[in-house]
């Protein structure tokens, strides 16, 4: 498989000035001869006509030094459909295949261009919306995170040495202090990936957004306050208590982050069980969001019992329609969705929440559950390393504790899930 020649667009869909059809495999060199005439100087832009096709820019990139590791060559076509479909087929006759998805990049980490870590990372700047996903997916492009995990792995290969050495020898032939500073340096690796795994999943947060869910009693102006919050009209606002029956969710940038709001259905007493089951959801969600906005009305007292919520973590207590007079209670911000008095405030609020929800500082964070479950497996293996009673139980520990780091940066053990892994890149990535 490996051997095909692949092309792909590289650039969206759909009519455009221009597209990027990108091709890469041990066929490139002639396939562009073929295309244009001859193979143009390497790494350089040449305008060539693509036999009675199109007049097209044309780059040579011959591997190692590609992006896949291979011969590749990126023409840049006029973005139609015919030109499109005219150069696939010319391909297609010269013996190439269209690409599968990712499957550029997975050639580039097959051909050890990039570890998976960054691998995943191009997916994820693609996939970016804001500019704190940005970021930290070019920090993990860079190859911050594979830095990280790949150094833990080399403290855990040392490691291994010494405990395979402490096994092979008898005591008497290695000074004592080997054994002190395995157990110190065992330590001190186990509270470094635990510190890492206790985040508060600030980076998977991130990378996946989080979700703020808006709750409340019927009619307290949940609907109006996310559509005031995402100044477009998504969620249904009536006069008739308890209409929106089923979460709603709308998605916003708050503080640099994407949130998706979700209007919960009113939480009161069901009348019928098509409500019933709007609450049962709406709570559901809430119970899994990242923070709780509670509505209540400024004009009722918080301890009204049609005012009363169950209590949760992580809430924001907003007082609505503070337009019709009353004294919200002090922790509420009062605001009013129907006049927008107190909605700036809101927002810095919930920009602040959503900030400090995923910030992080110093080290590249953990930034996604396959990561974190691999890790787990580490920690546990260098948990069981530092208890072992045998030497060679201590050092089969310390195997499988590496073994797991491996499997992310795809060092070792992967090829059963990369097919998964790269399915869900786009084509021409
Ligand atoms: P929900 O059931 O909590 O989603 O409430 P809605 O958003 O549907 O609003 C219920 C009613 O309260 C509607 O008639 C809104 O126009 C009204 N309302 C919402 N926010 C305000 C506000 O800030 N001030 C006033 N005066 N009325 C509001």
């Amino acid at each position: 498989m490996d051997d095909d020649t692949i092309f792909a667009v590289a650039s969206g869909a759909g009519q455009a000035a221009i597209a990027v059809m990108r091709l890469s495999g041990a066929g490139s060199s002639a396939m562009l001869a073929a295309l244009c005439g001859h193979v143009p100087p390497p790494r350089r832009v040449s305008l060539r006509r693509l036999r009675d096709i199109d007049h097209a820019m044309v780059v040579w990139l011959p591997g190692p030094g590609s992006y896949t590791g291979e011969d590749s060559a990126e023409l840049y076509l006029h973005g139609g459909r015919a030109v499109l479909s005219a150069v696939a087929d010319a391909l297609v006759d010269l013996g190439a295949r269209p690409a599968e998805p990712g499957e550029f990049t997975r050639r580039a980490f097959i051909n050890g261009r990039m570890d998976l870590t960054e691998a995943e990372a191009v997916h994820d700047l693609i996939a970016a919306e804001t500019e704190a996903q940005r970021k930290q997916a070019l920090r993990q492009l860079e190859g911050a995170l594979g830095a990280l995990y790949g150094g833990w792995a080399d403290r855990l290969r040392l490691l291994l040495a010494q405990q395979e050495a402490l096994i092979d020898f008898p005591d008497e032939d290695l000074p004592p202090e080997v054994e002190a500073q395995v157990q110190s340096e065992l330590a001190a690796l186990h509270r470094e990936v635990a510190a890492h795994l206790d985040d508060n999943r600030r980076g998977e947060r991130l990378r996946e957004g989080l979700v703020f869910a808006v709750a409340g009693r019927p009619n307290v102006g949940k609907s109006s306050l996310v559509n005031a919050l995402a100044q477009r009209d998504v969620a249904i606002v009536s006069a008739i208590p308890g209409t929106t029956r089923d979460a709603l969710e709308t998605r916003v940038v708050l503080g640099g982050v994407p949130v998706t709001l979700v209007d919960t259905a009113g939480l009161r007493e069901a009348v019928d069980e098509i409500e019933a089951e709007g609450v049962r959801r709406a709570q559901a969600r809430a119970a899994a969001a990242d923070l709780v906005i509670e509505v209540v009305e400024a004009t009722k007292k918080v301890g009204d019992s049609s005012n009363i919520l169950p209590p949760r973590p992580f809430q924001l207590l907003v007082a609505n329609k503070i337009d019709l007079g009353g004294a919200p209670p002090s922790s509420a911000i009062g605001v009013s969705a129907l006049t927008g008095e107190g909605l700036e405030k809101l927002r810095i609020r919930l920009a602040d929440a959503a900030r400090s929800l995923t910030e992080s500082s110093g080290s590249p964070p953990l930034t996604q559950a396959r990561h974190r479950a691999a890790l787990l497996e580490a920690v546990a293996r260098l948990a069981g390393a530092q208890t072992a009673g045998l030497p060679e139980l201590r050092a089969e520990d310390l195997r499988l504790a590496l073994r797991a780091l491996g499997r992310i940066t795809g060092s070792v053990g992967v090829e059963d899930i990369l097919d998964t892994l790269f399915a869900q890149f786009c084509i021409g990535k």
